[in-house]
């Protein structure tokens, strides 16, 4: 049942009312006009009952006004009293011929008595009046829905969402109405970054620490509607296979989301702190395996060795200018924010940087990831891990390779195209780690898509001349084991001089 339960006030009766109700000016209101004013006031804070005694009591009265007739048509609605609903509108319509919101509820008692021609006449008369009444396109949007016009229904409930881009109801009904009819969507792809077919899938409403933090952080002011997020419609690319959110349906949560601080990228946050405190013996393992591939495309000494990591972003400066050697260990905090700026240039969105991004709390105050990145020597044993495995390996000639790896990042970057570009412009080696792809649901929350594996057509796409190698089979091989199913690619830049 579609219904309206806020008392109408519309601009110039509700100043009437403020006008009427201020304390100062009892002395000139009429008996009528404080039981009128008593129902609205009633009606207004909830007390249904005694609202609709005092409604009552002002036709009885013979109160004339059609604020009277229109609250208390809404209340009968919520009854089913759709015909006494009717003529109360009708009165106030005759009182009130210029009131769009009149209209607009005589056309929804019409859609709930299942008249649909006549809620579609009273209804645009009310977009006659306001052309920019979200409310009676959302309304016929409802009509045409029922009458199976979802061609027209997806027409109006956008107009109405072009008025007010975060009303989440009409989202919701775009996104039924979507889900109803249609099989293919042309939409921009985030990561082909063209105009492809697409088709929705499933949502991924799987729970993990991310989204018990998202719905626990939910419940303080200020509150994420987690409905909201779990309804988002989701995408595939008929070209590439990424999958995605609905642009239209997902950014103002998503926004909050990015923004929320504590609750950026959780899960990732904890898998750090396991590597540092040396608890996940498993994902040093992988990294270890990771370098030990990578090793055999590096063909020299390597200069810059950067990081951008799932959850923030992490980076080590690893040329000693001096030694001309890889001093991971050694840093200076100046020269891990030299390779800041490097990464800075490669993606300079909040996201990757969780500048907004609270990581810990210690004695009250909350540092960003950035600052812990940079200083807190959390990526110690990856360093660690990075110098012996690559050191071994490098060939001694006098030429430098600059490395930059993206850790299980690439994903939450929103445009990860135009982030590996810069990249290859910076670097000569990038390597890649993705994470886990399932063809049959979308992301994850915390993520912003997943990646397709077409990477045959990554060359087209960068546009820069690069090798690309899959080495996804070799990473599973040499992992030994069903459940790491990784993806691990590595582009080259090739040197044109
Ligand atoms: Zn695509």
């Amino acid at each position: 049942m579609t219904t309206f339960t806020i008392p109408y006030l519309n601009r110039e009766l509700k100043d009437n009312l403020s006008f009427s109700i201020n304390p100062t000016n009892t002395f000139h209101i009429t008996p009528k006009e404080q039981i009128i004013n008593k129902a609205i006031i009633l009606h207004y804070e909830g007390n249904i009952s005694e609202a609709k005694n005092y409604y009552e009591l002002c036709i009885k009265k013979r109160c004339n006004d059609p604020r009277i007739f229109s609250n208390y048509g809404s209340l009968l609605i919520d009854d089913g009293k759709l015909i006494e609903a009717e003529l109360l509108l009708l009165k106030a319509i005759e009182l009130h011929p210029d009131s769009a919101a009149f209209y607009n509820q005589l056309g929804i008692i019409y859609i709930n008595e299942k008249k649909f021609r006549e809620a579609n006449y009273y209804l645009k008369k009310a977009i006659e009046i306001n052309l920019h009444f979200e409310d009676a396109y959302k309304n016929i949007a409802i009509i045409n829905i029922k009458e199976k016009n979802l061609d027209k229904a997806e027409y109006y409930i956008r107009k109405a969402l072009k008025i007010n881009p975060k009303w989440i109801e009409a989202k919701l009904i775009l996104s039924q109405i979507l889900l109803g009819y249609k099989q293919s969507f042309n939409l921009v792809c985030p990561f082909c970054r063209e105009s492809r077919d697409c088709r929705i899938i499933k949502t991924n409403l799987s729970k993990n620490k991310f989204t018990d933090k998202l719905i626990s952080e939910s419940r303080k002011p200020n509150k994420i509607n987690t409905n909201d997020l779990f309804t988002r419609l989701c995408y595939s690319c008929l070209f590439c296979g990424s999958q995605f959110y609905d642009p239209m349906l997902s950014d103002n949560s998503l926004d909050i989301l990015y923004n929320k601080g504590i609750v950026h990228h959780n899960v990732g946050w904890y898998n750090y702190k396991s590597i540092k405190e040396k608890k996940n013996q498993s994902n040093q393992r992988q990294i270890n395996i990771i370098f030990n591939i990578a090793s055999n495309y590096i063909d020299s000494k390597i200069g810059i060795y950067s990081e951008v990591n799932c959850p923030f972003q992490g980076l080590i400066n690893a040329y000693d200018p001096i030694s001309k050697e890889i001093k991971l260990k050694s840093v200076s905090s100046l020269e891990k924010i030299k390779s800041a700026e490097r990464i800075l240039s490669i993606e300079p969105s909040k996201e990757i940087w969780g500048m907004g991004c609270k990581s810990e709390e210690t004695k009250g105050i909350y540092k960003s990831c950035r600052q812990q990145a940079i200083y807190s020597g959390l990526f110690q044993s990856i360093q660690n891990i990075n110098s012996t495995v690559l050191l071994e390996k490098i060939n001694l000639s006098s030429t430098l390779t600059n490395v930059i790896f993206y850790a299980n990042t690439l994903d939450h970057l929103p445009n990860p195209i135009n982030s590996i570009k810069n990249s290859i412009k910076l670097f000569d080696i990038i390597i890649i780690l993705m994470h886990k792809y399932n063809s049959t649901v979308g992301p994850t929350m915390q993520h912003r898509m997943q990646i397709g594996n077409l990477y045959q057509n990554w060359n087209k796409l960068l546009g820069l001349p690069c090798n690309i190698y899959d080495l996804s089979n070799e990473l599973k091989r040499k992992h030994k084991s069903k459940k790491e199913d990784d993806r691990l690619l590595i582009i080259k830049k090739i040197k044109t001089h």
